[in-house]
């Protein structure tokens, strides 16, 4: 078999390029059956790496590191860039596009704060994509350097299963076949168009999903955002703040549907105030194409209204990436959504065969895949049957105001028979927010009355991002109210709010 050489950069500086993020999202589970024992043996009973994982996005590079450190020969097969959608398409440069935007504003309203700039600030789009793109690449080098760093032999190519220990990996009409004992697929997801009557064409056409979102060539004129959830937010503020007229438009009640529903009213209303037409409990019902773009028929409840715009971003749809794998010859089983997955263990129904990440389409979230990769890397290596835990899964959406949330929503805790206590506390009654101008949002704590034990934080405003994590701490540690609210908060900061809606839970905060 020739050796695959590294083929990326090699930068000095490793980094990870994964962060942040919900509870509510692990979507339920089709009929779980019992794995199959149908180990085939190997003809020569001899193979090429001890773990094959087939992906090199958050779950499939951190797998393959994980497997490596725990002394497994590992090689890592990757059809396009090292770093996955989350790195090439998805959390890194759509947040290296929100931080430009963010800087405009404080420049545009640096007056507030005494400070004189003449005229109207000016940006360069070109600049700000041509950063985003040197970004990514030192990221994508940083990879590169990790795996050779850890040993792990990074193969280019397309993979295919030939047999349930063999796949062949095909790269510029070259095939390489390898054997593996075990393996983890973490081959992600794809944007998907939606079917929206009359909507044909491309990104040349104005219809544009998220990676046509985070390799924009222009600044549209005006835009159609379809979807009020993480994606559809983010563009909208980006675009927005960059002077597109932004039309958001969601079908639940509330943006961001899958979280505590006062963070979605709460960052409608925010969104609203910065320009955006933010409309909810609406639908596209039809387009139609114009010479400038497209005319969008908007219906909400009875009324229909026509919505002119340049742009139409798709900012909802993903599909496991699965096609052409031939992963029936292996035992492993899909299902509606992507790989079946037998528990949380993640082994599949080829016993050999563990998924990861997006392609499972249970939790869409880069630190979620990374942490199943740590776990089935460890698994497939050691032979352990560790579980994934997902009660303390961070789920955040980096608008300005950024959102956050962890662990149960007031709606769901009271659903599950909880006799909730909940404290809420807003920022604007902070030192800290009058002094740094961060007034906009609030931190709400949910948690169970007769041991006081903290089930959910949910919050919005600036850096909860980061401010985050103190609740899933608190979720994993199981704490109570009364043990977070005699925890000593740094004075001025924004993390005070926490401190005053666990104190609020208990009906005694000091500021309120
Ligand atoms: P992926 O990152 O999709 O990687 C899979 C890799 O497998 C790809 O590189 C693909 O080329 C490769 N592959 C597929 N099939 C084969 C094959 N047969 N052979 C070889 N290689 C193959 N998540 C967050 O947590 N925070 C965020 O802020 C965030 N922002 C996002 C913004 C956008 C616009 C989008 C679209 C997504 C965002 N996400 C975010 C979601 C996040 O990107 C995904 O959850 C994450 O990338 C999933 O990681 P993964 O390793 O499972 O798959």
């Amino acid at each position: 078999m020739p050796d695959q050489p590294v083929s990326m950069a090699v930068v000095a500086e490793p980094a990870r390029p994964l962060l942040a993020a919900p509870s509510a999202l692990i979507r339920a589970l089709g009929p779980l059956g019992t794995p199959e024992e149908q180990e085939q043996p190997m003809s020569n009973g001899q193979f090429d790496a001890d773990v094959i994982v087939v992906g090199a996005g958050p779950g499939g590079y951190v797998a393959a590191i994980r497997a490596a450190q725990l002394g497994a020969q590992v090689v890592c097969v990757e059809k396009e860039y090292l770093g996955g959608t989350c790195l090439n398409w998805g959390c890194i440069p759509s947040k290296a596009m929100i931080a430009p935007v963010e800087r405009l504003q404080h420049v545009r309203h640096a007056d507030a704060m005494g400070i004189q700039i003449p005229g109207e600030p000016q940006f360069d789009f070109a600049k700000m994509m041509a950063r985003k793109d040197k970004i990514v690449q030192t990221l994508r080098g940083g990879i590169g350097s990790l795996f050779k760093k850890n040993k792990i032999r990074h193969v280019e190519g397309f993979a295919r299963f030939v047999d349930p220990h063999t796949i062949e990996v095909e790269k510029d009409g070259q095939k390489t076949r390898l054997r593996g004992k075990s393996f983890i697929l973490a081959m992600g997801s794809s944007v998907i168009r939606l079917n929206i009557p009359g909507l044909e064409g491309g990104r040349d056409e104005g219809v544009w999903t998220s990676d046509d979102a985070v390799t924009a060539p222009f600044v549209p004129e005006s835009m159609l955002v379809l979807g009020g959830g993480a994606v559809g937010c983010e563009f909208s503020y980006v675009f927005n703040g960059l002077g597109s007229k932004v039309t958001l438009v969601e079908m639940m009640p509330n943006l961001l549907p899958l979280m505590d529903t006062d963070l979605g009213t709460e960052l409608g209303r925010v969104l609203g105030k910065q320009g955006i037409k933010v409309k909810t409990g609406a639908t596209l019902e039809r387009v139609e194409k114009t010479a400038k773009g497209w005319k969008c028929f908007v219906k909400k409840g009875a009324d229909t209204e026509e919505v002119e715009v340049q742009v139409v971003l798709l900012g909802v749809g993903r599909k496991a990436n699965t096609d052409g794998m031939d992963l029936e010859k292996t035992g492993v089983r899909l299902h509606r959504r992507g790989v079946e997955v037998v528990d949380d263990t993640l082994r599949t129904h080829a016993p050999h065969i563990y998924a990861i990440g997006d392609v499972t389409g249970r939790i869409q979230l880069a630190h979620v895949a990374s942490a199943e990769g740590i776990l089935a890397a460890t698994n497939a290596v050691t032979g352990s049957d560790r579980k994934m835990e997902y009660k303390c899964v961070p789920n955040c959406v980096y608008t300005v105001p950024e959102v956050a949330s962890v662990g149960l929503t007031q709606a769901e805790a009271e659903a599950q028979g909880y006799d909730v206590a909940v404290g809420k506390f807003q920022f604007r009654a902070l030192g800290k927010a009058m002094a740094t101008g961060d007034i906009d949002g609030f931190v709400k704590v949910v948690a169970e009355k007769k041991y006081g034990e903290v089930l959910g934080v949910h919050m919005i405003g600036a850096h909860v991002t980061d401010m985050i994590h103190e609740g899933v701490v608190a979720l994993k540690l199981e704490a109570t109210l009364e043990s977070m609210a005699e925890t000593i908060h740094a004075h001025p900061t924004l993390s005070e709010a926490m401190l005053e809606a666990f104190e609020d839970a208990l009906g005694h905060a000091i500021h309120k």
